[in-house]
């Protein structure tokens, strides 16, 4: 079965050349995948039928199964897709008052970054994604969401995984988020740990694409602790390819910030970032930590938080307090997954004999 969504658009022209079905019928179907966003072929209805049943024979719409998914109260989607050689990685989609709709997709099934409060991080990694597989996860939302008249908006790169630990297939996925799916490149975030190398290569790229950094602590002894990739990249090193990014983009860099009850929220921390960040092109996103099975802390309340943006604000440091979207469905990075896994281990310990 050829998956029409990894195919280029002279890759589709050349399957039709060889069906000997005309260009134009090409052309066709390329609107239905990108403009359309059909979720069947049954839906292409200027196809000959003949053509609609050979598509439907030998050509899929895409290559990810879904094997769970959850609806919160406030309209956050999460999937749990499982790939062809039986990986799973999760993509969310986030709905906003405004017409924002938002994917957030994986690029990795599990993460090498083994950071102590994330779930992903906790079930280690199992292997890259491909550019398609990446892509694919946000063409499935746009595609549901066309069926209710509406249209993907953002897409950030903030599922399962480290997106510069994978760099060919995330930069390549991205130029097709913005080409096949007609997604601004401001309207694309890709969120990393810090891997120092890549973001100077990022910043070089040349792509109007947002980059957000994984602060969480704004001291070396803090941020290793959470964080192990700080040891290998530390801050200096780390805010030094920022202010890079700032001067060769002109752009902002966005800084996440997951406040952790007594850890990171503490008024010394506050200083610190605001020693850290003062006079850098930024802004300071703080999201309550998701709590986790492995990891043993909870989300800082909000007179903490407060305190922590009051504190910033001391710097001029803009910062913005994240609401925790999908909390009632497991919607963090890699819980759905960890959570599924769970259930199947209980639903093995119950059969008889196992
Ligand atoms: N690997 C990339 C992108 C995926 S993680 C990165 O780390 O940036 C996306 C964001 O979710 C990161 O900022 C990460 O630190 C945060 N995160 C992970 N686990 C979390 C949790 N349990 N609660 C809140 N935020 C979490
Ligand atoms: Fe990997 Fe990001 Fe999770 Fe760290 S927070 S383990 S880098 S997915």
């Amino acid at each position: 079965m050829i998956d029409l969504y990894t195919l280029t658009q002279p890759q589709l022209d050349d399957l039709f050349a060889s069906w000997d079905e005309p260009r134009f019928r090409a052309r066709q179907v390329w609107e239905w995948l990108y403009d359309k966003r059909a979720a069947s072929f049954d839906e292409m209805t200027n196809l000959p039928r003949e053509l609609r049943q050979r598509l439907k024979a030998e050509t899929t719409l895409g290559s990810l199964e879904i094997a769970a998914e959850q609806s919160s109260t406030d309209g956050t989607v999460k999937r749990l897709y499982r790939l062809p050689d039986g990986q799973m990685i999760e993509s969310v989609l986030m709905p906003y008052d405004d017409d924002r709709r938002t994917a957030c997709i994986s690029t990795q099934a599990g993460c090498a970054m083994g950071c102590v409060f994330c779930a992903t991080g906790q079930m280690g990694f199992a292997r890259h994604l491909t550019p398609d597989e990446i892509f694919e996860q946000a063409m499935r939302f746009a595609r549901d969401l066309e069926a209710e008249g509406e249209r993907l908006s953002n897409v950030v790169l903030m599922g399962m995984g480290e997106p510069f630990h994978n760099y060919d297939a995330t930069i390549a996925a991205v130029r097709r988020l913005m080409e096949d799916l007609g997604i601004g490149a401001r309207h694309i975030t890709v969120s990393t740990v810090g891997l120092v190398p890549m973001i100077r290569r990022f910043a070089d790229e040349g792509l109007q694409v947002k980059l957000a950094i994984s602060l969480h602590a704004a001291t070396d002894v803090e941020r290793s602790a959470l964080l192990p990739v700080n040891r290998r990249y530390p801050l200096n090193e780390l805010m030094e390819a920022c202010r890079y990014y700032v001067e060769k983009t002109g752009r902002r860099v966005t800084f996440e910030w997951t406040a952790i009850q007594g850890q990171n929220d503490t008024p010394e921390q506050a200083h610190a970032l605001g020693k850290l960040l003062k006079g850098l092109l930024c802004h300071v996103n703080i999201i309550p930590l998701n709590p986790t099975g492995g990891y043993a802390y909870g989300p800082s309340g909000a007179e903490r938080v407060n305190r922590f943006v009051a504190i910033l604000g001391e710097y001029r440091i803009p910062a913005t307090v994240r609401v925790r979207r999908g909390i009632d469905i497991n919607a963090g990075c890699g819980q759905l997954k960890a959570e599924v896994l769970r259930r199947q281990r209980r639903l093995k310990e119950a059969e008889p004999g196992g």
